[in-house]
Order: C-alpha cells, then sequence, then structure tokens
C-alpha cells in the first residue's frame, strides 16, 4: 500500500456552496474565483465542479490558457491584468478580461493594436491600498478606455480591506467607490465571500467569491457549517505507528513534548512538507477514529505526533482527519495563528488527490 496521506475533494460541495453563494448573489453574476490552483482543490477540477458559476477569476495567463484548453468558455477574469504588454495577443486570443489597476496599463491598452476588442475591469483604490486607480483618476482614465479600440465592455471592480471584520466593514470603501463611480453608467464587481455573506449592499453586478466556495468560512468568529457552506477538502491520513510515552519522555524534534503522566501516542503520515503547518504546536485539533484528540511536539517534515490516550481503540492503520469532514480547516487555522485560506493553498504537490 502506497502512503496514506490522501486530499479527498468532494465537487459536490463545491456545487453546493457555489449554490448558496448564487442564492445570496440575488441577480448579481457570480465569478467563481479559482486562482492558487483552486485555493489547493485543483484548477480543472474545481472549475468542473463549479462550471454552473457564469465565469472564473485566475491570476494568470497560465490558468486562463489551461481552462480554455479544457474547453471552458466562460468569461475569464486576470485578477492581476497582464503583467507585460506581450501577453495581450493571448489576452485578445482566449478573450480574457484583465483587470487594469495602472494608469500606464489603460495607456498601454490604449497604443495597442488586437486582433479582438478586450473587455476590461477596471479597479480603484477605495482604501485597500494595495492595487488599483486612485479614485480621483478614475474618471480619465475610463474615458481613455472607452475611446481605445482595442477595449470593449468595462467594469468597474474595488477590493475590501476589511469585509470579514464587523468593525470595520465595508461603509467607508463603499463611500469612496460611490463617489468616484457617480456618473459612469457601467457594471461593478465588489464582493468577495465575507462581502457577499454579510453586506448585500455591496451586491452589483458580478460577486467574486473564493474561499467560501471551499466551505470556509471567511469570518473567524463563524465557522463555514454555521454559514451553511459544505467543506470540499479533507485532508486524511492514517497512523503508522502508536508506542506508550512514559511520564517524563519526550517526542519529535526538540523534545518539545514531554509526557506529564503515562500516555499512548500515534504517529501520523502527515508532515510540513505536504503542507501541514509547522506552527501548529502541541494541542492542534485532530480526529482520529472520527474523535477528537490533539497533536503533540513539533510537526516534522513528513509526520506528526497525536495523543492516543483518549482513542484505546486507535491502532496502526487508524484513519486520521487532519481537517475537512467534522473538523473544520478553519480549526486548525487558529491553532496555527493562520487561516483557512493559507493552509489550503499551501497543500503540496505531494500530496495525492482523489474526487468523490
Ligand atoms: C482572491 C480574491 C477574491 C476572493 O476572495 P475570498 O475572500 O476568497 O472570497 C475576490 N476578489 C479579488 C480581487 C481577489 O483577489
Amino acid at each position: 500500500m502506497s502512503r496514506p496521506l490522501v486530499a479527498r475533494i468532494d465537487t459536490a460541495a463545491l456545487a453546493h456552496n457555489l449554490g448558496l453563494a448564487r442564492r445570496l448573489a440575488g441577480s448579481a453574476r457570480v465569478l467563481a474565483v479559482v486562482k492558487a490552483n483552486g485555493y489547493g482543490h485543483g484548477l480543472l477540477r474545481v472549475a468542473r465542479a463549479l462550471r454552473a458559476a457564469d465565469g472564473f477569476a485566475v491570476l494568470t495567463l497560465d490558468e486562463a490558457e489551461a481552462l480554455r484548453a479544457a474547453g471552458f468558455t466562460h468569461p475569464i477574469v486576470l485578477l492581476e491584468g497582464f503583467f507585460h504588454p506581450d501577453e495581450l495577443p493571448a489576452i485578445a486570443h482566449w478573450r480574457l478580461q484583465p483587470v487594469v489597476h495602472r494608469e500606464d496599463q489603460a495607456e498601454i491598452l490604449a497604443r495597442t493594436r488586437l486582433d479582438h476588442r478586450i473587455d476590461v475591469f477596471v479597479k480603484v483604490d477605495t482604501g485597500m491600498h494595495r492595487l488599483g486607480l486612485s479614485p480621483r483618476r478614475l474618471k480619465e482614465v475610463v474615458e481613455l478606455l472607452q475611446a481605445a479600440e482595442s477595449v470593449g465592455s468595462i467594469t468597474l471592480m474595488t477590493h475590501f480591506a476589511s469585509a470579514d471584520e464587523f468593525e470595520v466593514g465595508v461603509a467607508e470603501q463603499m463611500r469612496e467607490f460611490r463617489q468616484a463611480a457617480e456618473g459612469l453608467a457601467l457594471p461593478v464587481s465588489l464582493a468577495n465571500s465575507a462581502a457577499l455573506m454579510r453586506y448585500p449592499e455591496t451586491l452589483g453586478d458580478w460577486v467574486r467569491p473564493g474561499i467560501m466556495l471551499y466551505g470556509a468560512s471567511p469570518f473567524a468568529d463563524e465557522p463555514g457549517g454555521h454559514l451553511g457552506l459544505l467543506p470540499a477538502m479533507t485532508l486524511e491520513s492514517r497512523l503508522i505507528a502508536q508506542r506508550p510515552l512514559r511520564r517524563g519522555e519526550a517526542v519529535g524534534y526538540g523534545g518539545a513534548f514531554v509526557a506529564p503522566k503515562d500516555m499512548r501516542i500515534g504517529i501520523v503520515a502527515c508532515g510540513y512538507a505536504d503542507g501541514y503547518p509547522r506552527h501548529a504546536g502541541t494541542g492542534t485539533p485532530v480526529l482520529v477514529e472520527g474523535q477528537h484528540t490533539r497533536t503533540l511536539g513539533r510537526v516534522s517534515m513528513d509526520m506528526l505526533c497525536v495523543d492516543l490516550t483518549p482513542i484505546p481503540n486507535a491502532h496502526v492503520g487508524s484513519v486520521v482527519t487532519l481537517w475537512g469532514e467534522g473538523l473544520p480547516v478553519e480549526e486548525v487555522a487558529a491553532s496555527a495563528g493562520t487561516i483557512a485560506y493559507e493552509l489550503l493553498t499551501a497543500i503540496a504537490p505531494r500530496v495525492r488527490i482523489e474526487e468523490h
């Protein structure tokens, strides 16, 4: 038998989560965000499961070309636009929609001749201060693009910095956006998962859910299950050894965990080279035979250690759930001082993926 570590992808859960996004979106169209290899779930697998979406959003030309090569005819948005003008012929050829987030990109589009017009998203910075045009410059840049022979439709977009934090929310950025977009009769795209779930005033014409499609919550204070989401990835392995650990004995690198009493421990085939977070210290939740227990000591490259004291029936070969069904990835992430996004997208290429 091969190494027992596997990421099981539940394509029905992906479709279910898209259904929830669509209900929340009302009449807005849904741009399914499938960047970062479908948040670690596999780009084409995810796109097939989410083919009922109205469009896909990716980061790179390679990802977009992979979708086109697999036969997807949906609108495809390039979230960081083009990185170099030499990408524009391919963007036109594949009918991709780049985000224009810098003024010089609009100038390049205005002077480049292409075989077809390309539809663009124009990103305005309403307060995140990462990418986007200054609101004061928006109208002029839109006029330049409207006059450009290479440009077709224009959709205005912005991105929220704190839609997942109740105290901050979206009000300030919404105000900035409305002011910047006033008088421009153009479709808009504003909402990520958090805004889609909490702020109906952000729906606009296209919503851009990412994390919720994969079943994880964008909110620190509310797990995906409460929101009606189903986890799309279950990271599962097995015990490959078990042993007693006497009081005073230590386990793993640095002897970081010392047994306070006689215990039984198990060794799991999953480590940080698989994408399990090394920062997850003793006490990170884990399921063995479906029962809750905790990790012990430092995570190694290829394995980690769990407490079998509360699970007397555990044995070599027992199923271990690192996250997913029965154990929200958000809980593991919180324990490791990070977020579900990072854990899901960090799944290593060596992890076998199975679809069901
Ligand atoms: C990644 C991304 C999203 C999706 O965000 P989630 O929090 O995963 O829903 C939406 N819009 C843009 C511009 C993004 O980069």
